[in-house]
């Protein structure tokens, strides 16, 4: 008999930050469910058909990725973090490349605290800027106590080598593989974020199966710099690992500095 905490860990990527708006016959139905729930970027825009679970992303009206076009300006309370350093605790899930965070990591949007859960990366970015995509797009998720997500999107665009992400990808598993803790290794988490505020808020998704409507995403304007050596060791392993963009519907997206 699979127990909660087995099958938490067997949920893909996404599930995992989930579980609160699913019961538990639903996580059973989830992992051993129909055999076709499994998905993968190869047709995205199916992922709504393999499962009653993954509903959302077809019927879903406020999915993500979007692209950033017009933005209505406003001003918005600065994010307060409460960031620190982290052990390294490193996953290729099959979908992507995760760290995995400890608690004590969390920020404050409108007075709301919400707890970092990890961060994984996507090739190419996921959101795009008036139809642009940038080579990898950083997500860091974050939970609070009701089960809401918010993201940061941040996007990371060729240039000089990273070196605050360089011991993540040193430690980067090339298949599918369980967690694995790199000794003595510290990721300062202050270090992932542009010195640059600016940034978009919007209502949105999960962008992975089941697709959830539960995430307040903060998408930041400026960039991160990677170097191509860094981008192309990413790309080995996932030569496409995005959601395309969704239609924006009837949502407002707001930029602020
Ligand atoms: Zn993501």
């Amino acid at each position: 008999m699979l127990n909660r905490r087995t099958l938490l860990k067997a949920l893909p990527l996404g599930l995992a930050g989930t579980t609160f708006s699913l019961s538990f016959s639903s996580l059973i139905a989830a992992v051993a469910g129909e055999k076709n729930s499994e998905w993968n970027y190869e047709a995205p825009e199916d992922w709504g058909e393999l499962s009653e679970e993954y509903k959302a992303c077809q019927i879903g009206r406020q999915q993500s990725p979007i692209d950033l076009q017009t933005s209505i300006e406003s001003t918005l309370k600065p994010i307060e973090f409460s960031y620190g350093e982290i052990p390294l605790r490193i996953i290729n899930n099959g979908h992507t490349i995760q760290v995995n965070s400890n608690p004590g990591n969390y920020l404050i949007i409108d007075n709301e605290k919400f707890e970092l859960l990890q961060f994984h990366f996507h090739h190419p970015s996921e959101h795009t800027i008036k139809g642009q995509n940038y080579p990898l797009e950083l997500h860091l998720v974050h939970q609070n106590q009701q089960g809401y997500l918010a993201v940061l999107g941040i996007f990371l665009k060729q240039g000089q080598e990273n070196a605050s992400l360089k011991p993540v990808w040193d430690a980067m598993p090339s298949q599918k593989s369980p967690e694995k803790l790199i000794r003595d290794v510290q990721i300062s988490l202050a270090n992932l974020l542009p010195a640059e505020s600016n940034r978009y808020h919007y209502f949105g998704s999960l962008t992975t199966p089941p697709c959830s409507e539960i995430v307040n995403w903060v998408v930041f304007q400026n960039p991160l710099e990677i170097s191509v050596a860094q981008i192309n060791q990413f790309h080995q392993i996932f030569p496409v690992n995005a959601r395309p963009t969704q239609p924006i519907n009837r949502r407002f997206l707001l930029g602020s500095n």
